[in-house]
């Protein structure tokens, strides 16, 4: 296996294309080196991207809305003040994933490209409308989160193709969201289910919603129908149970050791439902 450190983002997709067998950009290794180590992927070159200038940086835009390095740590995303208090559900996701250790080398791009139905910070980021922007032989374009994932363990960038940042919108005052997830013990695993909220009130009333579920399919999915049933309302105890039915309606999760596909259908439900009423308390600035 070769290592490569290059300086530039267009020199990390020069060497990729150039290079033949199994590429992998690294980015916290948190996944790629343990995928190593273990044997079930052996790459023939490994390109670390986290010595290419302003790749750990978050940085606030004209437009308002943050960029966010493609090697950011999430220990950074938690210490960076302004960001966590207006995008918590996204930080929160990204700071359950792992422990300490972990979270001074994982990332929000690491977590997005391993392509994992059940990763934590997929659907905040998601939920928040974020995009990536991606460079290749051609040059860059910007594509939604959401349309990254494309089945366990896939995503849907071609060969070469290297993250350099993820983009946030600009947050507006009476906008909130709220990442949850149901694991059997109290940290150190990974979700059974996982669900992302983000709403925009006025007078009280949620104006626009989205719904992201995470294990409960082949891959982290948007939840329309049940966001549908948010707007316009002050998500009263009815607009909750009908909003907590919907999500396990949605949900089409598989059975395996973590829980079976009954569980997990039923809890998504418990989960949404808490998620969208702590989005809506952060939307009205009650924390
Ligand atoms: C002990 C432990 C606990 C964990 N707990 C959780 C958890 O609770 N929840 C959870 O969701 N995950 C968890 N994980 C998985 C992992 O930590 C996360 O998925 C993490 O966010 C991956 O980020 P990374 O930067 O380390 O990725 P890396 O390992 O560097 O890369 C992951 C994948 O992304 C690709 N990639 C990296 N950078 C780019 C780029 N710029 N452009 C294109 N492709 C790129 C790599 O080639 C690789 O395929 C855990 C892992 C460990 C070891």
């Amino acid at each position: 296996m070769q290592y490569h450190s290059p300086s530039s983002f267009n020199e990390a997709v020069a060497i990729s294309n150039s290079s033949s067998g199994l590429v992998k950009y690294l980015a916290g290794g948190t996944d790629v080196l343990v995928q190593l180590k273990i044997g079930t992927k052996s790459p023939d070159h490994l390109i670390d991207i986290k010595n290419i200038p302003g790749v750990r940086e978050i940085s606030l835009r004209d437009d308002g809305g943050y960029t966010i390095g493609a090697a950011v740590s999430g220990a950074q995303l938690t210490d960076h003040k302004e960001l966590s208090k207006k995008w918590p559900g996204l930080v929160e996701g990204m700071e359950l994933v792992g422990s300490a250790q972990i979270q001074s080398r994982a990332t929000l791009v690491g977590n997005l490209c391993n392509g994992s139905p059940a990763a934590d910070s997929v659907p905040g980021m998601i939920a928040a409308g974020a995009s990536v922007s991606i460079l290749n032989s051609s040059g860059t374009k910007d594509v939604l989160v959401e349309d990254i994932p494309s089945g366990p363990g896939s995503t849907s960038l071609k060969n070469g193709e290297l993250i350099t940042a993820i983009n946030l919108p600009k947050r507006n005052d009476y906008e909130g969201d709220a990442y949850l997830r149901f694991i059997p013990r109290t940290e150190m695993d990974i979700a059974v289910v996982g669900c992302a909220v983000n709403l925009s009130l006025e007078n009280g009333f949620i104006t626009t919603a989205k719904v992201v579920l995470g294990a409960v399919g082949p891959k982290v999915m948007l939840a329309h129908s049940a966001a549908d049933c948010l707007v316009g309302t002050k998500l009263d105890d009815n607009i909750l149970s009908r909003f907590s039915a919907k999500c396990s309606q949605i949900a089409k999760p598989i059975s395996d050791k973590r829980g079976s596909a009954e569980f997990r259908k039923d809890i998504i439900g418990v989960i949404a439902q808490r998620a969208a009423r702590k989005a809506y308390d952060r939307a009205l600035g009650k924390y």
